[in-house]
């Protein structure tokens, strides 16, 4: 049993006050909050080791690369990739997803089909529309249904020997689907094509196993999972990545530099050009640390005790309209109220203290497959409440009062 008064003490923001009113935060799909636990190591850096790593001969510059390293093979476990060198040090999913979609730009031809789904995020749209326009591949769409699922027999129909790539989200942010990434991988394989499959909203509530599942590429980000912004990992498979070029030049991804001929560094270094993130990266161990402590089957059990009230205290409002209906899902509820704009609904609740998200949520061809400029989305974390959710239904029953 996950003890989730004793967890919120963990993180100073959650007893903060918004507009007088104590803080709810669900926009957790958006970003997750920072424990105590994750913001030490961050002071800790800052104060004791602060240095550049892998080139330094001094104590400091050693200390830092070895945290760094160590961080590392923490995402590396906790993902079961078979060598540390198969992990990417990021700016986050969208650098990922980009390093990917860059290198596939001399793997591909005209006429080569690429597969992504009409759940994306726009990060795992708009890299591959560019990669497209760079090599004359065509982008394939996998649709989905009313209840927003892919369709699996639609997706059946567009592999064939032209397909290269299959780009799928393990959930989707918006609706938050559970995608069948397995069966995905599978039919993807039999055809030879690669897939990369978008972890950032799974991450949070599930532990990939990488090797299990057979991905050529997993990508997330630390920020949806109690870590820093602007860090995240790629995980790619040895020979996938040894066959990618380069994505940025620069210091550290080299081994020989002269104005006639470079050579590159071998994998992971190959794709790190530049000074890293080294604070964000070694907190993004601790995170991972910190949510693995607390343990994921604890996290998944709890956050769908939450769903399950939040779905059924959310329908008794009458007008309200759930979008993302699957089974088969995490903790995000989208939804809206009839004739009423979800900006104007997620404003009065921020007056409330409650933080939820409103719009389109970076998922633009879902909203229009449903008719809809956007959704209110709340996102429950495994800190949040019940109580809180109680707040949230009130204050959305006062929204609809006060906007009919
Ligand atoms: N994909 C999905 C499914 C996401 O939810 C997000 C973040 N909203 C991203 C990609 C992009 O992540 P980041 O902004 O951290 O690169």
């Amino acid at each position: 049993m996950l003890k989730v008064d004793h967890i919120r003490k963990d993180f100073p923001i959650l007893s903060r006050q918004v507009n007088g009113k104590p803080l709810v935060y669900f926009d957790n799909a958006a970003t997750s909050q920072t424990p105590q636990q994750v913001i030490d190591v961050i002071v800790d850096y800052y104060s004791n080791y602060n240095a550049n790593i892998h080139r330094g001969v001094h104590t400091l510059s050693q200390e830092a690369t070895d945290k760094y390293e160590e961080a590392r093979n923490t995402v590396q476990r906790h993902f079961n990739a078979k060598h540390n060198y198969e992990i990417i040090l990021t700016a986050g999913t969208t650098e990922s997803i980009n390093l990917v979609a860059y290198g596939f730009t001399t793997l591909l031809s005209k006429g080569d089909e690429i597969i992504v789904s009409a759940l994306e995020h726009h990060s795992n749209i708009v890299p591959w529309q560019m990669l497209c326009e760079r090599t004359g591949a065509i982008l394939k769409v996998i649709p989905a249904n009313l209840d927003g699922e892919l369709i699996m027999n639609a997706y059946d129909d567009l592999l064939s020997d032209r397909t290269k790539l299959v780009l799928v989200n393990h959930i989707s942010n918006a609706l938050g689907t559970i995608n069948p990434i397995e069966y995905i991988i599978k039919k993807a394989h039999d055809f030879g094509a690669a897939v990369l499959i978008d972890g950032a909203q799974a991450c949070p509530h599930l532990i990939p196993d990488v090797q299990a599942l057979d991905v050529d590429f997993y990508v997330t980000s630390a920020h949806k999972m109690c870590g820093p912004t602007g860090v995240g990992m790629l995980y790619g498979k040895e020979e996938w990545l040894t066959k990618l070029p380069p994505y940025q030049g620069g210091g550290e991804m080299i081994d020989q530099v002269s104005f006639e001929k470079t050579t590159y560094a071998g994998l992971p270094h190959k794709f790190e050009a530049g000074t890293p993130n080294i604070c964000g990266v070694i907190a993004f161990g601790a995170a991972i640390d910190y949510m693995n402590a607390i343990g994921f089957s604890e996290i998944a059990e709890y956050e769908h005790e939450l769903l399950d009230y939040g779905t059924k205290k959310l329908l008794e409002i009458e007008g309200l309209k759930i979008y993302g209906t699957s089974k088969n899902k995490t903790s995000v509820i989208s939804f809206n109220l009839e004739g009423i704009h979800p900006y104007d609904v997620g404003t009065l609740l921020d007056k409330m203290g409650i933080a939820v998200r409103t719009g389109h949520h970076c998922t633009q061809p879902i909203m229009d497959f449903f008719k809809i400029p956007g959704t209110v989305r709340a996102s429950f974390a495994f800190y949040n409440t019940k109580s809180e959710i109680d707040v949230l239904v009130e204050g959305v029953k006062k929204a609809k009062m006060m906007l009919m």
